[in-house]
């Protein structure tokens, strides 16, 4: 009958949806070292879906400062070798756990895979056609963006994100982001100005990167290679250091009672580290899908997935405006 024929072309498509290869071509490395080094392309496994993860492949991938961090072995790591790097992804579910109820097959969504990028890194990130990831980590991905735009944002806004609301930023506060044409920095701005509505933004920046700032919501530029801050009158209710520049400086520009949130210390008192949420991107979803919030690629930072080594080595000048991001995969 017609009844059972669809049903049956139904199964077959989504069996079609569901078939996933045992193995696939990955980036990784078995040691710390450059990337022109230890980075590799080399076939392995397709990794086991956990039963509260879901399997996404990957269509669209970015790279943070966090990733050549590990891998050269600079920050603190209890993740055995090999590693596939990778801690952003936006792609599409194709395989659910038995635990996961949150996707379905076909779903479109992105997210931070690992916990915390230092503290539980994944063994296997998001350079990969393929990657398992908890459910919890990851949202929907927003409808207006692309997968190269998506797998630009977690970690970085996240980061951006939760270190503002940590730092008690809301209406009328004023800001002061050091760094903000970076990854996180773009983020900082936006999310200060858009979403959570502080008064005043101002952020440090190259003098070219003036306009680009102030697109995205700075109400002041500071170029920081010719006019040191601290010697200006204004003070902040919050500072928000993506360079790790120490708190003395920040300190010194702080109101009173203000807060010090920085990123790229190992200073207890003031380190705000990323975590994984899929309710803090819920919760800016709304702002993406309306262009609000803009996913920040930097115009020289999208990369073939054959070109992960060139990608890293402009990452690592450390001059990037927004994102590098490896697409299509
Ligand atoms: P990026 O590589 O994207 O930052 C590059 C940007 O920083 C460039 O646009 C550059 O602008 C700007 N910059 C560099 N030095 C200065 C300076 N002295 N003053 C102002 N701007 C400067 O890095 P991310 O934004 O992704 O990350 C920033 C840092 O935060 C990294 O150390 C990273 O490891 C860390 N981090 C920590 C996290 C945590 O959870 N603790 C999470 C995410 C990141 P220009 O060309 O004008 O110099």
């Amino acid at each position: 009958s017609t009844t059972s024929g669809e049903k049956g072309l139904r199964e077959l498509i989504s069996k079609a949806a569901m078939a996933v290869p045992a193995v696939h071509e990955a980036w990784l490395y078995y040691e710390y070292g450059p990337a022109k080094e230890v980075l590799k392309l080399e076939e392995i496994a397709v990794p086991e879906v956990k039963p509260d993860q879901v399997l996404v492949k990957v269509k669209a991938a970015a790279i943070n400062p966090v990733d050549y961090k590990r891998r050269t072995g600079y920050v603190t790591l209890n993740s055995p070798f090999p590693i596939v790097p990778g801690y952003d992804c936006a792609g599409v579910v194709v395989k659910v756990g038995d635990a996961a109820s949150k996707f379905k097959v076909g779903d479109e969504v992105y997210g931070m895979t690992s916990e915390s990028p230092v503290a539980h890194p994944k063994q296997w990130g998001t350079l990969a056609p393929y990657t398992a990831c908890e459910d919890k980590f990851l949202a929907l991905k927003p409808k207006n963006l692309s997968f190269e735009e998506a797998a630009s944002l977690p970690l970085a806004i996240l980061t951006a994100t939760e270190g503002l609301q940590k730092a008690g930023c809301e209406a009328g506060k004023t800001v002061l982001v050091l760094g903000g044409a970076g990854g996180v920095g773009t983020h900082v701005i936006q999310v200060a100005k858009h979403v959570l509505k502080a008064a005043h933004v101002t952020a440090t920046g190259s003098a070219h990167k003036t306009d680009f700032l102030k697109s995205l919501g700075a109400d002041e530029v500071i170029d920081y290679h010719t006019v040191d801050y601290t010697e200006k009158p204004e003070r902040y209710d919050i500072i928000y250091d993506t360079v790790g520049e120490g708190p003395t400086k920040g300190l010194k520009v702080m109101k009173d009672g203000g807060v010090l949130v920085s990123i790229a210390t190992r200073d207890p008192t003031y380190r705000h580290v990323v975590a994984a949420s899929s309710e803090v991107l819920e919760m800016l979803n709304p702002y993406l899908d309306n262009g609000a919030i803009k996913a920040i690629i930097d115009p020289k930072g999208k990369f073939k997935f054959s070109e992960v080594l060139q990608a890293f080595e402009y990452l690592e000048t450390g001059r990037a405006t927004g994102k590098v991001v490896i697409a299509p995969i």
